[in-house]
């Protein structure tokens, strides 16, 4: 599935306006567009990526939402890291926890490993697995403590 939108971008009024597609006026100073040749919108390369295809990765994506559509510079984001077959760990206030990948359909990714060798991917899963199962561990004996 092609989550890509088609960002678009042209400048106008000395700023970079990102658009899904060219508006009949400027968002910013409401000049009439249609008439206006001077613009030159330009395709803009589809900057996220879905986690599950990013194995052994960090993963970036907003709390609520998406970058795209819903995202403000002062919203929260959520961060987790993938597994060598695309599984996403993440963190919050429940804990370290194992989730669906649907919900990071649409995230920014960096690669931890570079390399991509068995042995990375083993012990990579490993420490993964060993931090869930302390985790579980640690909330499962604090709950039996009330
Ligand atoms: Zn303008």
């Amino acid at each position: 599935m092609n989550r890509d939108p088609g960002l678009i971008c042209f400048k106008h009024c000395k700023s970079d306006i990102f658009v899904f597609s060219v508006p009949k006026s400027c968002p910013e100073c409401n000049a009439d567009l249609t008439t206006n040749t001077d613009i030159t919108p330009f395709s803009i390369p589809f900057p996220f990526t879905r986690a599950s295809q990013y194995p052994c990765s960090l993963v970036l994506r907003p709390t609520n939402g998406d970058f795209l559509r819903s995202y403000s510079n002062n919203a929260d984001l959520h961060i987790g890291v993938t597994n060598s077959r695309g599984n996403i760990f993440s963190y919050d206030e429940h804990g370290l926890k194992e989730e669906p990948a649907k919900d990071w359909d649409e995230c920014l990714s960096i690669q931890c490993n570079t390399t991509s060798s068995d042995v990375f991917e083993t012990s990579w899963d490993s420490a993964l697995n060993t931090c869930l199962q302390s985790t579980t561990r640690i909330i499962t004996t604090a709950t039996h403590l009330f």
